[in-house]
């Protein structure tokens, strides 16, 4: 592919040495033409882990997958990638990481459409335009408003729904995305239909809060609607403090999603605050947690290292290099900023798709009181039950095996009140510079593409010419 003149190519890192680790297909950053890649460990104290590739054109590029080696797990798709000379499917890259892939993925290779994988998550984008125009939008939504928001119609995207639902069975969590939902024209008769349906088991509302925090008469239908045990908003915010506010989003937007996240307390419908996370905002990692903390249908922090896709892509003159962060530096960032509430062992990846494709953690509020969930378990060892889930719960805590244990019963009272838990997600998606095409291959969180087909998340916002022609 020529590089259009106003792009400057990048200054690609040099290639490292270490022991190599497995063998994939990752992405030119300047063509984004698939290459052979490798992932190499290297270093000491600690290891990291490092992708690298050679594009026949543009040369050779390398990227941190993990800044510490005990957060990558090492999961080969294809088995003559293998490398390292174990057997299996997955295996440790560093002693004190746990196994790699187990869950109902392991063995996929997606090929899209992304019919033949488990689909943990299916996304779609109800609308294509959005009342904020954040620089760092992976969905490059137009702005738009009123008259002039884009969006298929109620019928369009009930069609789309069903005909994943008559495929497979049913969909686990289906998330309303965008642009903004809420600007869609029917966006309470979409939400209050896929709310009823007896075969979506639950909705996640993906907003800026814009329309909630300023708009009653919205709201109120949103109260109207709203079935608990159904629905939870993953709302937009990027941290209480003012650092990177105006960057990544052309507004401090702060007092917004307070009221925002005021109003739906009233109800309460239970929310997830998404920040993305940027070397300029990584420093207060915790001061989210804290923050949603003291809300108590705050239900989590979920955490996306900045990536290239959309608007935050070299096309556009923004980019993620060289302050890429991974999933590592966000792990340590929010146990450093804790002083002791969270721990190392607090996190471990959940294995339904590629463990490298999503970490989680658990805090507890007991009584006032923040407790570690290491504190009551060893949450590494949890692996075989949550292998097939995103969505799991305080119940599934108490299926671990450990239910005569006092921790059993623990457990089983947080049952009763699912405010007790807090639930840390950290969730890197790829662009060209991490591209792992093992990932890709056992992906399971689809977008529902336009033609009513499913697409790995990652692919379809890659931009990738070839990835883009087959829509
Ligand atoms: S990131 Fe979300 S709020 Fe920002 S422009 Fe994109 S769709 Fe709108
Ligand atoms: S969307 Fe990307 S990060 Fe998520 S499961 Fe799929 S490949 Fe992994
Ligand atoms: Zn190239």
């Amino acid at each position: 592919m020529p590089i259009p003149p106003s792009i400057a190519v990048p200054r690609l890192p040099p290639l490292p040495t270490g022991e190599v680790l497995k063998r994939t297909t990752s992405r030119c950053p300047v063509c984004r033409r698939p290459c052979p890649a490798e992932v190499v460990r290297e270093g000491q104290n600690p290891a990291r882990v490092v992708l690298r590739r050679e594009c026949p054109e543009h040369g050779p590029a390398s990227m941190v997958l993990a800044s510490d080696a005990r957060f990558y797990w090492l999961a080969k798709g294809d088995p003559s990638n293998a490398s390292c000379g174990c057997s299996g499917g997955a295996c440790r890259a560093s002693d004190d990481a746990p196994t790699g892939t187990l869950g109902r993925n392991a063995a996929g290779r997606g090929t899209a459409p992304f019919e033949s994988l488990a689909t943990c998550l299916a996304l779609i984008e109800v609308v294509d335009s959005c009342n904020l125009a954040c620089p760092t939008c992976y969905a490059d939504s137009p702005v738009g408003a009123g008259s002039a928001v884009r969006a298929p119609s109620l019928a369009n995207l009930q069609d789309r729904i069903e005909g994943v639902i008559r495929r497979k069975g049913g969909i686990e969590i289906l998330q309303l995305s965008g642009g903004e939902p809420t600007l869609h024209p029917e966006f309470h008769a979409l939400l209050a239909w896929t709310l009823a349906h007896p075969r979506i088991d639950y909705v996640l509302l993906n907003t800026n809060g814009v329309r909630i925090a300023r708009e009653t008469a919205f709201f109120e239908a949103l109260r109207a609607i709203h079935r608990p045990g159904k629905l939870q908003l993953y709302l937009q915010f990027d941290g209480p403090q003012e650092a990177e506010q105006r960057k990544l989003r052309g507004a401090d937007l702060r007092e917004i999603r307070e009221q925002a996240i005021q109003r739906c307390a009233e109800i309460p419908i239970p929310l997830t605050l998404a920040m993305t996370v940027t070397r300029g905002n990584l420093g207060h990692v915790w001061d989210t947690i804290e923050y949603g903390l003291r809300w108590p249908h705050v239900r989590g922090v979920s955490f996306q290292p900045a990536f290239e896709s959309g608007r935050g892509s070299p096309v556009t003159g923004m980019t993620t290099v060289p302050d890429r962060l991974n999933t590592a530096d966000i792990v340590l960032a929010a146990v450093a900023g804790s002083r002791g509430s969270l721990r190392l062992e607090d996190f471990t990846p959940l294995p339904c798709g590629d463990p490298n494709c999503a970490v989680i953690g658990y805090l507890l509020r007991l009584g006032g009181a923040v407790r570690s969930i290491s504190d009551f378990v060893d949450f590494r060892e949890v692996q075989g039950f949550l292998r097939d889930k995103i969505r799991y719960q305080p119940e599934d805590l108490a299926r671990c095996g450990c239910e005569s244990e006092p921790l059993g019963d623990l457990l089983k009272r947080f049952e009763l009140d699912a405010s007790n838990t807090f639930r840390l997600f950290i969730k890197p998606f790829m662009d060209a510079w991490t591209w792992d095409q093992d990932r890709i291959d056992r992906c399971c969180t689809h977008v529902i593409r336009p033609d009513g087909q499913l697409d790995s998340f990652c692919r379809y916002y890659s931009g990738f010419p070839d990835t883009r022609a087959s829509l």
